[in-house]
């Protein structure tokens, strides 16, 4: 499940369940993304 920011706008992962943190900017409100349910495949 990937999470965009709602600070800075980039996506970050969730490190664990219970402490979910933008990685670029520490920022803690994160949004789910939604708009790719269908492709869960990740292309790192
Ligand atoms: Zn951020």
């Amino acid at each position: 499940m990937a999470y965009v920011c709602l600070n800075c706008g980039k996506k970050a992962k969730s490190i664990e369940k219970s402490f979910i943190r933008c990685q670029y900017c520490g920022y803690r409100v994160l949004a789910k993304e939604r708009s790719s349910l269908a492709r869960e495949i990740s292309t790192d």
